[in-house]
């Protein structure tokens, strides 16, 4: 019998009563092959949207540590009321919140890294053969404020409880029966992946795939700890998310990712002198900003300006802006745009490395239908993209299609 096994529950999978009596069963049968069940659970389908929504109609700019203390209630609510549902069927569980877990996270409010999981009520609780149900996507700070780590942070929380307590799998329980070559939603071609490298799903995480969050898989990886994705709907086996693939690397590309969540904000006329860019990427760098994407250009070769571009999260735009907008003042820069009609369409996979040309099958599939390549940007194992955003699901579609991803029919 497996020692401790974690599994998380997205919003998905709680989305109503019913689900919730669904996913209390399914624990009580897990709890039959493990000594002990630790289940992290998501605030209810997309009720985290709604907690955002109230805080828009109250305030313009919710500050954040209100922010966290409201948009971390979601996952109570789903916490209290699985406990509620596992108990009812005779059998013992106890919801604990982040801040009961022992989950200690950065001070920063909205997307704080876990430093630091303290165990020690866990292990007390599992020790009286309770399942202990763990609140995902939050955690405490040094002062004691409740902490959020971040848009579909709870399986970040769940791979962290899995390495705190030791263990070498984490079940992740979604909507669709595993990771795909690309969101099945937007292909119904898509084909189910029996297993990823960490690597490659870092990428497809970090670039769109939201089926995972892109930290879950870092810190997996550095705890070399499997992640099983798999439906919280039947019993399929998933993808399991590991080191080394063992099966033979024969395409060049794995998946194909989407993220029409990006912005572009250019600032026109930087004078052209050493450490300007350090200094304005640091700037922003220190607000706690993530940029990707940069382009600096001249702008006019008989005056030494420049322009700079680049994309940020469309969360983290209005501070961007507003920082921009400020360093633009003191560098004395012509003007700052905002362009929000953009998508990254990227390709992933580890075979790209031994195999040239295949961005420019990439540039050359999205050319021929007469796509528009607005930026590019690659690493050893992807090329991204920036197109309009409103081709962005054909051309997911006509890449999936080009490196043959398709599901095989015979
Ligand atoms: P949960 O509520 O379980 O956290 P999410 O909505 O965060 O679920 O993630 C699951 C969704 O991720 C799927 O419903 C699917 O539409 C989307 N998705 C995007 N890319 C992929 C992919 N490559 N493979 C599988 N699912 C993907
Ligand atoms: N409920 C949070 C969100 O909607 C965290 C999660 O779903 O993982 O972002
Ligand atoms: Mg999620």
């Amino acid at each position: 019998m497996t020692d401790i096994i974690v599994q998380k529950y997205g919003g998905s999978s709680l989305k109503s009563p019913e689900r919730i009596k669904a996913v209390a069963q399914r624990i009580i049968d897990t709890k039959k092959r493990a000594k002990s069940v630790v289940a992290v659970v998501s605030a209810m389908g997309k009720s985290t949207n709604e907690l955002i929504g109230l805080a828009s109609q109250v305030s313009e700019q919710p500050i954040a540590r209100e922010y966290d203390a409201l948009i971390s209630n979601g996952e109570n609510i789903s916490a209290s009321l699985l406990s509620m549902a596992i108990n009812d069927r005779g059998v013992k569980a106890i919801s604990l919140t982040g801040a009961q877990a022992g989950i200690r996270t950065e001070s920063l409010h909205k997307k704080a890294k876990i430093l630091d999981v303290r165990t020690q009520r866990i292990q007390d609780e599992l020790d009286k053969d309770q399942i202990v149900i763990i609140t995902g996507f939050q955690g405490i700070n040094q002062y004691d404020d409740i902490t959020t780590i971040g848009r579909g942070g709870s399986d970040t929380s769940a791979v962290v409880l899995a390495a705190a307590l030791r263990c070498q799998e984490c079940e992740i329980y979604t909507d669709v029966d595993g990771v795909y070559t690309t969101d099945p939603r937007l292909e119904p071609a898509a084909r189910k992946l029996t297993e990823v490298t960490y690597d490659e799903m870092l990428e497809m995480a970090s670039l769109g795939a939201k089926v995972l969050h892109p930290r879950s898989v870092e810190c997996a990886k550095e705890n070399e700890i499997t992640i099983h994705v798999r439906s919280s709907f039947n019993e399929h086996e998933g993808t399991r998310v590991r080191k080394e693939s063992v099966m033979e690397v024969n395409q060049p590309v794995t998946g194909v990712t989407l993220n029409e969540q990006e912005s572009i904000i250019s600032i026109v006329g930087v004078p052209d002198q050493p450490g300007i860019a350090g200094r304005f990427f640091s700037y922003l760098a220190q607000q706690g900003v993530n940029v990707d994407m940069i382009i600096q250009s001249v702008e006019n070769k008989t005056e030494p300006v420049n322009n700079i571009s680049f994309s940020v999260l469309e969360d983290d735009l209005s501070l961007a802006t507003k920082l921009t907008e400020e360093m633009a003042q003191t560098l004395k820069a012509k003007s700052v745009s905002t362009d929000s009609s953009i998508a990254k369409v990227s390709i992933v996979g580890v075979g790209m490395m031994s195999r040239p040309g295949v961005a420019a099958q990439m540039f050359q599939t999205l050319g021929e239908s007469n796509i528009n390549i607005k930026r590019i940007t690659t690493s050893e194992i992807k090329v991204s993209c920036a197109i309009d955003r409103d081709k962005a699901s054909q051309a997911v579609q006509l890449l999936h299609d080009a490196f043959g991803l398709a599901v095989v029919t015979q």
